[in-house]
């Protein structure tokens, strides 16, 4: 029997340290509390839906802000399962093939942050390739930058607020809305991947191809000016072909210039003498283990269009830059 990629859109729910008093555990600073998701068949159509409350371990009561905001109760959840029971059964109730879609990066880090904390992170190998559905809708229906709330989502597309938010199956549900919203077209070369399970080993990375897109995760580096100085980090490359791009009107010029944008990411323009101008956009991360990995995406400009607003964008960072030195 042919099996089927479904999309699982997930949601989570955390608390985090309550006690001003003591530290918090710094393997742990956010304990999941309870876990939603919305599965999605290939055409997108819901065919089922998760939900587990998770008794907690490490933090034994709520934050104030969690309490207030989600409405839940240290008694409710109590009844919860143990985080690697709640966790066991999500991943086996996601099947064999299955696409994570999550609103925002931050959901499937702190997934990963507890399994690592229980020891079963092997259940979920990475680099995980998912969509994140809040990056979909900035590219699809705003600037491509923008990162506009849930709430905010639902109004804009106009779409039924039947419930309300900040509860974890609520949440994936209207996600699962927006998700399906964005047309097919934009589901190729979109992909995000997450890098909290990166390549450790000299040498070692991990690239990811797609649409006209690639997508590139270094190994660790022990500081940040040597992760910067790396040759395969910096190097740009046409995402179609894979040959080296040059600096315009400069063929045989591979040193091309990143410049840093704002919150911490850099960008830059090169060409590839057969398929044109190729962005990229470079963006070095901090580990939990205090190394150094750089998350690089190259891809190929649409249209002339397209090339005349990134070469305005960097204008614009070139000035900034210049006023700073
Ligand atoms: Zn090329």
């Amino acid at each position: 029997m042919a099996t089927s990629m479904n999309y699982i859109v997930f949601d989570l729910e955390w608390n985090q340290n309550p006690d001003r008093n003591a530290p918090p555990n710094k393997l742990l600073p956010f304990e999941i509390i309870e876990i939603g998701a919305v599965k999605l068949d290939e055409a997108r159509n819901e065919i089922d839906s998760f939900h587990q409350l998770i008794r907690p371990s490490v933090y034994h009561w709520l934050q104030d802000t969690i309490r207030q905001v989600t409405h839940m109760h240290m008694s409710d959840l109590r009844k919860g399962k143990p985080f690697p029971d709640a966790c066991d059964d999500f991943l086996r109730w996601c099947g064999s093939d299955y696409r994570f879609c999550t609103w925002a990066k931050q959901d499937l880090t702190e997934l990963q942050r507890n399994m690592r904390y229980y020891h079963m992170l092997d259940l979920l190998p990475g680099p995980v390739v998912y969509y994140d559905v809040q990056k979909l809708v900035s590219y699809r229906f705003l600037d491509g930058r923008d990162r506009p709330s849930l709430e905010h989502t639902i109004d804009l597309l106009q779409l039924p607020k039947d419930q309300g938010f900040h509860r974890a199956l609520q949440d994936a549900s209207y996600t699962a809305r927006i998700f399906r919203q964005i047309e097919e077209s934009y589901l190729t070369g979109y992909e995000s991947v997450d890098a909290f399970q990166h390549p450790v080993n000299k040498g070692a990375e991990f690239t990811y191809s797609s649409g006209n897109r690639v997508k590139y995760i270094s190994h660790e580096f022990g500081n940040r000016d040597r992760a910067w100085n790396d040759k395969r980090v910096r190097s740009v490359y046409c995402p179609v072909c894979s040959l080296p791009t040059f600096r315009e009107g400069e063929a045989g010029n591979s040193r091309v210039q990143w410049l840093p944008g704002n919150t911490r990411v850099n960008y830059c323009l090169s060409y590839c003498l057969e398929h044109g101008a190729v962005a990229g956009r470079l963006r070095l991360k901090k580990t939990d283990e205090e190394k150094y990995i750089a998350v690089k995406t190259l891809w190929l400009l649409a249209d002339e269009e397209e090339e005349a607003q990134m070469k305005e964008y960097l204008e614009t960072l070139r000035e900034k830059k210049g006023k700073k030195l």
